[in-house]
């Protein structure tokens, strides 16, 4: 990397590529670039949430998203396991609480060690990391203000990438500030006791779900669908599981109003979306779960005339190529991208490989598997019932589909959880019987549901599938073994042990 300070003006850097940004997206496609041989900057620094919180590198899913979101839901299934093991004759366990601090103590160790090891990762990729705010100069440079001491780079790149991510939303309702977002909850203090988590999407589940488990008293509130986009028979059957074990389920409502009352807590005024009824509770903490939305203001994006979306993402092609010739966005920031990790380290990994090494790849956003880590998990890859009749016609689909009894709801029989364990393939009917969709519900989802992933990236058919030799007993087994179609009208039994 060539440093050129002169007198006077901000150090001005020059190299291939410079990306503004180190969250999933941007890591791989800088690391990736330095390793093709091409001299990166790379840039990022965090906007302290409302509540002060603020973390190191690796962007949300590292530091607020899926890493400490998987750890803690791991920490409820774990807490759901020790409760039961008396009859598997474990003796000994009484009195099971939890201890918040430990924890939190927990999960953010292993943050901090993954944010070193990004560290270590980026100075031995010789990739050039500075800790700042960047924003357009011209269509090939940028400013750099650092965040710690004040310091101003100017960087002239002959590609940028903008993979900045997204932020949680605050609603516009009065007292909105008095609620956290996801950005807060895994470093909490103290255990958030009695909570409402407002909105139905990935983000709202989740955490009513594992704070059900871990604190005991969870409410969600939900506007209209759970897991909009979502199979909606799979989301209603991982939201009745979610009220079966104590989620207290305000449907079809949204708040008006949070207002702080005595002790710190916090009344929420609510009223239904059909206008006619109204209510109000009082709560220890309100997690805000409405969506998420790009930061744009300090890239000055409008200086170099970069076209944005209405819902202010930045617009581009199938190539990840802006409005901007050679300014290029990737992950969640780009307008028509799934919000999801792994679907923008590919995108991140390809664009340095078109870029420095000639390929011509680029990331098929319809084969992306992923999982809703509620209590029972949910896992996908593909397309829905209703997307798949709305595509290619009802005539043309062929829903199979099962309901199942895992074995880790054997001993003790646990008939709430079994009761919503199910599995569902559609399939394009003849003649090319492809598999359009995979829908799972149960323990492990997201391991069951990595392999078939990679069968529909193939273009499994249903005759392929279903000749698949099950592995017994496991639940995945579920997948290859069903054979009522919905069409039939016949309601599937759960399969008995070895038939
Ligand atoms: P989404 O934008 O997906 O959903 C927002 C939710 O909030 C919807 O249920 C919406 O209801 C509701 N909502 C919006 N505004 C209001 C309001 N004013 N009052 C009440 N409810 C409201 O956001 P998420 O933050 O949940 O998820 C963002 C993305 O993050 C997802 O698309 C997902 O891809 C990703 N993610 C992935 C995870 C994973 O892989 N496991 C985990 C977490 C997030 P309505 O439907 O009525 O608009």
């Amino acid at each position: 990397m060539r440093n050129t300070n002169r007198p006077g003006n901000a150090k001005t850097k020059e190299c291939d590529l410079l990306v503004v940004g180190a969250g999933s997206a941007g890591l791989a496609c800088g690391k990736r670039a330095s390793e093709l041989g091409a001299k990166v900057v790379l840039v990022d620094a965090v906007n302290p949430s409302p509540h002060g919180t603020t973390w190191g590198l690796g962007g949300t899913c590292v530091n607020v998203g899926c890493i400490p979101k998987k750890l803690m839901h791991l920490a409820a299934l774990n807490g759901e396991i020790l409760k039961n093991c008396g009859s598997y004759g474990w003796n000994g366990v009484r009195n099971l609480n939890l201890d918040w601090s430990t924890l939190i103590t927990a999960v953010q160790n292993k943050i901090k060690a993954t944010n070193w090891i990004y560290r270590v990762q980026l100075r031995e990729k010789n990739v050039d990391y500075v800790n700042g705010f960047a924003s357009f100069l011209d269509s090939h440079s940028m400013s750099v203000i650092g965040v710690k001491k004040k310091s101003e780079h100017k960087i002239l790149a002959k590609n940028i990438v903008l993979a900045t991510g997204l932020r949680p939303k605050y609603p516009s309702i009065p007292g909105s500030e008095l609620g956290i977002t996801s950005d807060d909850l895994f470093s909490l203090k103290s255990n958030p006791k009695k909570t409402l988590v407002v909105g139905s999407s990935y983000v709202g589940l989740e955490c009513a779900g594992l704070l059900q488990a871990l604190c005991g008293d969870a409410c969600l509130m939900i506007r209209s669908i759970p897991l909009r986009g979502f199979d909606q028979q799979c989301a209603e059957m991982v939201l009745a599981d979610m009220a079966s074990r104590g989620v207290k389920l305000l449907k079809h409502m949204q708040p008006t109003e949070v207002e702080k009352v005595e002790n710190n807590r916090l009344r929420v005024t609510y009223r239904s979306v059909d206008g006619k009824s109204v209510g109000s509770d009082i709560f220890d903490t309100v997690i805000w779960a409405v969506g998420r939305e790009p930061q744009l203001a300090k890239l000055r994006l409008h200086e170099v005339g970069i076209e944005i979306s209405a819902s202010n993402k930045i617009i581009v092609d199938q190539m990840d190529e802006t409005s901007l010739k050679s300014v290029y966005a990737i992950g969640d920031v780009a307008e028509g991208r799934p919000e999801l990790s792994p679907p923008a380290i590919k995108a991140g990994q390809f664009l340095a490989e078109r870029l420095f090494n000639n390929s011509k790849m680029h990331v098929d956003y319809e084969m992306v598997p992923t999982t809703v880590f509620t209590p029972l998990e949910y896992s996908s890859v593909g397309l829905s019932e209703e997307a798949a009749m709305k595509r290619f016609g009802e005539e043309n689909v062929e829903v199979y589909h099962t309901y199942y009894e895992p074995f880790e709801f054997v001993i003790p029989r646990d008939e709430r959880s079994i009761r919503n364990c199910y599995a569902k393939a559609v399939t394009e009917r003849k003649p090319s019987g492809r598999v359009l969709g995979l829908h799972f519900i149960g323990p492990n989802a997201s391991e069951v549901m990595q392999g078939f992933a990679a069968a529909f990236a193939a273009k499994i058919t249903k005759e392929q599938l279903f000749n698949t030799i099950p592995i017994h007993p496991c639940s995945a087994e579920e997948i290859v073994k069903m054979t009522v179609t919905k069409r039939s009208g016949v309601l599937p039994a759960i399969p008995s042990c070895c038939g």
